[in-house]
């Protein structure tokens, strides 16, 4: 077993992490910016490396400073978390390199999960269902009309190095088509410095429901389960849980078992999550995240297992602590992602936190890395804590969920607690019956 963990993150990630390390007895290295000094993941962490300044470009996402605080105190794994470098397969190459373990998968399959058009091409091979579309890069607007004409309208243009939403634009008709290409091909160079697109079939009114899976790198992976992320702003998410209210007990176990199957052959090591847009009784993959996600823990809740210990454990070579024939499910979770912004226009609210007050009781958890006193800095992501419930069945969740979000006080800053608690009293969420757009439709209305 590894003797130290760098945590290369910050915020609630960092903290679940190191929550991990301490309950495996191993040493953690909390890496921040000039910006984190005061944050909770530095804190709590054995020691701590302050790594460049604010802005992620000379901090958080810089190799080298990384690789050399890996050195300095002597880490001998690191974990990446979400976001930041924890796709990056130069970054996990480099690593090795140096001789210290990155907690992830291999590169190479970090690679080609990170090219969405070679995701897509791998996953059909693997016997995994996509959704239909060009099959690979488009490169002119000619090109990009015949195909489109072949799917039919309307299709939606995706970025092959896309991510968060970046780089993707819907054409209604043939006239829209080459405005789409070029500006999601400027989106998509300003964001990930490539310019690859390709063309898929838009889906009116699809479920966002993706699977997530655990792979030892030998051969063995299991399946735990999906996660429906159907409640999006502008193709972020924004609620998620589990079991997904679309789904009953035989499609959970053949999408799963097809995911387990292909991840299996694929030899996939890590934790990762294939997500589906899910239509009319039909699964169409969409892209596979190579790393563990924001929405993780209602997975935890319902099988109990501490995915972040699994993947240490694998990375350590310890291979799995479970089968796919001792996972249960055992009730409904559900995740709110607390946002610092204001609830109605969802413009950040970065600044002080002057009390905070999270809710307890049964069933109750909250991720998060803020205290009283805290200010939180505007130079990243708005995410400042999760709030997750558990209960025996969804109307138990949703119970607990509405009596949390009621005891949950952040003082100081706009949150988007209130938008939780209006949410959840509307039938349609109450019911199960919500696609990707819901949340949109509603927030034009109200
Ligand atoms: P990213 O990596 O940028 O998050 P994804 O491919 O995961 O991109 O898609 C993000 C979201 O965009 C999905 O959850 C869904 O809401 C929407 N989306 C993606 N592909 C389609 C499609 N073919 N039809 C309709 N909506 C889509």
């Amino acid at each position: 077993m590894f003797d130290k963990i760098l945590i290369a993150n910050r915020g609630e990630i960092a903290l679940r992490i190191e929550r991990a390390c301490k309950e495996l007895g191993i040493k953690t290295v909390a890496v921040h910016s000039t910006a984190d000094a005061d944050a909770m993941h530095v804190r709590l962490a054995d020691e701590s490396v302050c790594i460049g300044p604010p802005a992620a470009s000379e901090s958080y996402l810089n190799i080298p400073r990384l690789v050399a605080a890996c050195e300095i105190t002597g880490a001998d794994a690191l974990h990446p978390g979400y976001g930041f470098l924890s796709e990056n397969a130069r970054f996990a190459e480099i690593l090795e390199e140096h001789g210290v373990t990155f907690i992830g998968p291999t590169p190479e399959h970090m690679r080609l999960m990170g090219d969405k058009i070679r995701a897509k091409e791998t996953a059909k091979a693997l016997g995994i269902p996509v959704v239909p579309g060009s099959g690979g890069a488009v490169t002119t607007n000619e090109e990009a009309i015949a195909i489109a004409r072949e799917i039919g309208f309307p299709v939606l243009v995706k970025a092959a190095a896309g991510g968060g939403g970046r780089g993707m634009k819907v054409a209604r008709t043939e006239a829209e088509l080459p405005i789409a290409l070029s500006t999601a091909r400027a989106e998509s160079k300003a964001a990930f410095g490539d310019d690859a697109l390709y063309l898929e079939r838009y889906l009116s009114k699809p479920r966002h429901i993706e699977i997530q899976v655990i792979g030892d790198g030998k051969g063995n992976a299991v399946y735990l389960g999906e996660r429906d992320c159907s409640l999006q702003r502008r193709h972020q998410k924004i609620l998620e849980e589990t079991p997904s209210p679309a789904l009953n007990e035989a499609q959970r176990k053949e999408i799963g078992e097809t995911v387990a199957r292909a991840m299996r052959k694929l030899k996939y090591r890590n934790a990762g999550t294939v997500e589906f847009l899910y239509e009319d009784g039909e699964f169409f993959f969409i892209e596979m995240n190579t790393r563990l996600q924001v929405e993780h823990p209602v997975t935890e809740m319902v099988t109990g297992i501490d995915l972040v210990i699994e993947q240490i454990q694998i990375a350590a070579g310890a291979g799995l602590s479970f089968t796919q024939e001792e996972v249960r499910f055992d009730g409904h979770a559900i995740e709110c992602r607390i946002n610092a912004e204001n609830p109605t226009t969802f413009r950040p609210s970065p600044g002080k936190i002057s009390y905070f007050h999270p809710p307890g009781g049964l069933g109750v958890r909250v991720d998060s890395g803020v205290y009283a006193g805290y200010t939180i800095p505007a130079y990243y992501d708005s995410l400042i804590g999760k709030l997750i419930v558990h209960g025996k069945n969804r109307n138990e969740c949703l119970m607990r969920l509405r009596r949390a979000l009621g005891e949950f006080v952040i003082d100081g800053i706009e949150t988007t607690i209130p938008l939780f608690s209006t949410l959840i009293q509307q039938s349609d969420i109450v019911d199960g019956v919500y696609d990707i757009h819901w949340l949109e439709n509603y927030l034009q209305k109200h």
